[in-house]
Formats: C-alpha cells, sequence, structure tokens
C-alpha cells in the first residue's frame, strides 16, 4: 500500500489531483472511507469552466452523456422580488471553456472522476479511512494510519478529504470561520414547476435556497439558513425544509405537485480555511484547503484546479533535494494567485446575501443593468477575472448608481 503520493480522499479535489500525477509518471496511491457511487451535500452546479478540467481529466464526455443538465447561467431573487439575471455567454468580451454550465448529481460526477483517477493508472482504495498521520523524529509527515491494516507510507500525504478533512487538523492547519455561521438542508424533487436553462438562487431574509435542473427530470434544492436554526432542523429536517418552501408563495406553487425523491440531508457549519495548505510532507487541496460558502457554487471547480495546482508543485517536490518545501512554498503562492479574487468575491456576496437591505439594493441596479449582472456570473463562472468586479468603479455602478 506505498506510494510516492497518499492522496485522502477521491472527491474532485483528489481525483483531479490523482489523475494529473498518474498521467505525470507519479506513484499514487487514491483512498476514500466511501464506496462509489457516494451521495455528497451539494447544488451540484459546475461552472463553464470546470469543463476544461473534466474535458482534461477525461471526464466531459462522460459526464455530459450521463443526462447531466446544461445552463446558461444563473437567476438570483432579492427578498424584494427583483431578478438579476446573468449569462455565460454576453457581450463583456470573456469566453468560458464551455458556453454551459453544468448541472449533475454528485453520486454521478464523482464516482466518473474517481473512475477516471483509477483509469488514469493511480492506484485506489474505497471503504478505507484515514484516522491519523505518521511523522518521522522531525515532525515530517511520512504516511498515514487506516482503519483496516497497516499504516500506509508516503513521501507526500495529501489532504483532499474536504470540510473537516482530518488530515488539515492533524496538521494543525485547520481554521473555522466565525462568520457566516450557515446550515444547509439538500434534497432531490421532481416534477417542480418552470425550472428552467438558468440556475436559480432565491433569496430571503431568513437564507438563500439554490434551485436547479439535474437531468433525468429531477431538481435539487439547497437551503442554507443561519446556524441559529440548528435545533429546530434537529427536530425534523424535512418539516423544516417543507415548511420553509411552503411559506415563500412564488416558491410554494412551483412545489405544489412536486415529490421529494431523496432524504433531506443536513451539514454545516462550513466555512473553514488554512493559514497555509501545505506541512513537510503534507498538502492540501480542495475544501480541506478552504470553503467559504455555497452561495457562489465554485467549490468543485476550486477544487478541481486546485488539483492541477498541486501536481505541478509536488512533480517538483518529489525531485527536490530540499524534501519539497520550496515547491509547498510555491503551491501556497500559487492558490493565492488564482484564488485570492475569488476569496474577495465569495465574502463581499456572503456580506451582502447575508443583509437585505444590501442585496435589494443591488438587486435593484443589477436587474436594471444585464451588463454589469453578466460580469458577475462570469466571475462566479469562474472565466471572467475577479478584477473586473473587485474594483470601486464596479461597486459604486452597482450600490451607488
Ligand atoms: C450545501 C452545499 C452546496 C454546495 N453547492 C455547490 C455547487 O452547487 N457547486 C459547487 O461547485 N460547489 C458546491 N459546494 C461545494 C462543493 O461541494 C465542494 O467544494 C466540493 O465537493 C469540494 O471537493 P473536495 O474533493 O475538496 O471534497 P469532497 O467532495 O467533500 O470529497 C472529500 C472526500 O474525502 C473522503 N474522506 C473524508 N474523510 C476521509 C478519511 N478520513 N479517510 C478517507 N477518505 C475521507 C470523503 O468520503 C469524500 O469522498 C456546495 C457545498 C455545500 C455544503
Amino acid at each position: 500500500m506505498n506510494a510516492d503520493v497518499l492522496v485522502v480522499g477521491g472527491g474532485p479535489a483528489g481525483s483531479s489531483l490523482a489523475v494529473a500525477l498518474s498521467r505525470r509518471g507519479v506513484d499514487v496511491l487514491l483512498v476514500d472511507r466511501a464506496r462509489f457511487p457516494r451521495p455528497k451535500p451539494c447544488a451540484e452546479y459546475l461552472s463553464p469552466e470546470a469543463s476544461r478540467v473534466l474535458d482534461a481529466m477525461g471526464a466531459l464526455g462522460r459526464v455530459e452523456r450521463s443526462g447531466a443538465a446544461a445552463l446558461s447561467g444563473v437567476r438570483v431573487r432579492a427578498p424584494n422580488g427583483l431578478v438579476i439575471a446573468g449569462d455565460f455567454v454576453a457581450q463583456h468580451g470573456f469566453r468560458a471553456y464551455a458556453d454551459r454550465g453544468l448541472s449533475v448529481r454528485r453520486e454521478v460526477l464523482d464516482e466518473i472522476l474517481f473512475d477516471c483517477a483509477r483509469a488514469s493508472g493511480a492506484r485506489v482504495a474505497e471503504g478505507l479511512r484515514i484516522t491519523d498521520l505518521v511523522r518521522d523524529s522531525s515532525g515530517r509527515v511520512t504516511g498515514a494510519k487506516q482503519n483496516a491494516g497497516e499504516p500506509i507510507r508516503a513521501r507526500f500525504t495529501i489532504g483532499a478529504d474536504g470540510l473537516r478533512s482530518i488530515v488539515a487538523r492533524r496538521l494543525g492547519l485547520a481554521r473555522t470561520t466565525r462568520w457566516p455561521r450557515r446550515l444547509a438542508l439538500v434534497t432531490h424533487y421532481t416534477g417542480v414547476g418552470e425550472v428552467g436553462e438558468q440556475g436559480e438562487m432565491h433569496v430571503e431574509r431568513d437564507g438563500y435556497v439554490g434551485i436547479a435542473d439535474v437531468g433525468h427530470g429531477a431538481t435539487t434544492v439547497a437551503l442554507v439558513v443561519p446556524a441559529a436554526r440548528a435545533r429546530e432542523i434537529a427536530r425534523d429536517r424535512t418539516a423544516f425544509l417543507e415548511a420553509w418552501m411552503r411559506s415563500r408563495p412564488h416558491l410554494a406553487a412551483r412545489f405544489s405537485a412536486a415529490e421529494r425523491v431523496s432524504p433531506v440531508v443536513a451539514t454545516g457549519p462550513f466555512g473553514s480555511y488554512s493559514r497555509r495548505a501545505w506541512a513537510p510532507g503534507a498538502a492540501l487541496v480542495g475544501d480541506a484547503a478552504d470553503f467559504f460558502d455555497p452561495f457562489t457554487g465554485e467549490g468543485i471547480y476550486a477544487a478541481l484546479r486546485g488539483g492541477e495546482l498541486l501536481c505541478d508543485a509536488l512533480v517538483e517536490a518529489l525531485a527536490a533535494r530540499d524534501g519539497g518545501e520550496e515547491a509547498l512554498r510555491a503551491y501556497d503562492r500559487a492558490r493565492r494567485k488564482e484564488f485570492s479574487g475569488k476569496w474577495i468575491v465569495e465574502r463581499v456576496i456572503g456580506a451582502v446575501v447575508g443583509w437585505p437591505p444590501l442585496i435589494n439594493r443591488a438587486a435593484k441596479r443589477l436587474s436594471a443593468r444585464k451588463d454589469l449582472a453578466d460580469l458577475l456570473i462570469g466571475v462566479t463562472g469562474n472565466f471572467v477575472p475577479a478584477s473586473e468586479v473587485v474594483r470601486w468603479s464596479y461597486v459604486w455602478k452597482v450600490f451607488v448608481g
């Protein structure tokens, strides 16, 4: 079971990394505590730029053929009823790898990605839970302990094990964000009325809900509410979700003939980050490294892209004489370069969404200025640089006039 690189977690981050490494000739062992297909609470939307990484992994055709829905853009309904609608194909001059985003159940997506890792030559093990890290006398990570056998030795051990990553916690790198503290309830329905080609976000004073076609006649529903509602949710999460939806007239009508086809799963609070995403002999990628809030729907792209970035660093680290520390430092810099704009946008959107007067004001401007809405949707679609909206002139137009 020993390997040059042990990747803990076979979600989008771990599978992307395993594919990239084994294509570069690296001996990789990818392990997951689950057996695929496995569920993952998610709103299941992939930004148009995610298609580039899926294509590079050899997964795009399979995902499309699986019956994934194609999304042309996103509509955000503010508490005052105004709608901000942005399309991925627009006049701003930026073009994504694909003209559409995709929406596909995680049971389907993650199994395809894990299969791609296997097909690329990575060794894979399902149903294998990592329980701790192994270190040498200098404190360098040299592998991991597992639930079902001898410890696994590796030159590098990677935490791609999602929120509440055991690798991040054992490295002492995991930090929890104090704000926003939100919980999510996720499920699927059939028979929802008026589900179109755009992903939907409905922001209310007490939370928001994402709704999208996920193919095969199913609609994904992801409700996010303040963590202060935890007790009510614990009493009966299904009743909570259904009462929440019924109490919004514009949603209740659309769900009146709908049938719930999967159990309601609760998750959260989710905000976490690591001040740096590496330690001697180890690194973090995907949600294990950082996750803020699901509103912008960028987690899967960040996980896939993070896998590519970490691959470059590990190939250098494996060849280095300094134990790979400089290469892993460079990985941290590459992450910051790639994602820091997104981190700012996520936080600004997180604040606006949590403060109804602000989102109502933004909706007033953005519902009348499609060019500004398209830019914002392009940023969250990962193909318009964040700097296009992280500038005073944009903020001024949205909030002042
Ligand atoms: C409510 C909600 C809605 C979301 N909606 C969207 C959306 O619409 N679009 C989007 O892009 N992102 C969305 N996200 C974020 C997205 O789900 C994540 O960012 C993405 O799944 C991260 O991928 P990952 O590979 O890092 O982690 P994960 O997908 O969580 O995979 C981690 C893997 O590690 C395994 N694992 C964990 N611990 C161990 C262990 N000890 N040993 C072995 N294996 C282990 C798990 O079984 C799992 O398979 C949403 C998140 C939430 C909470």
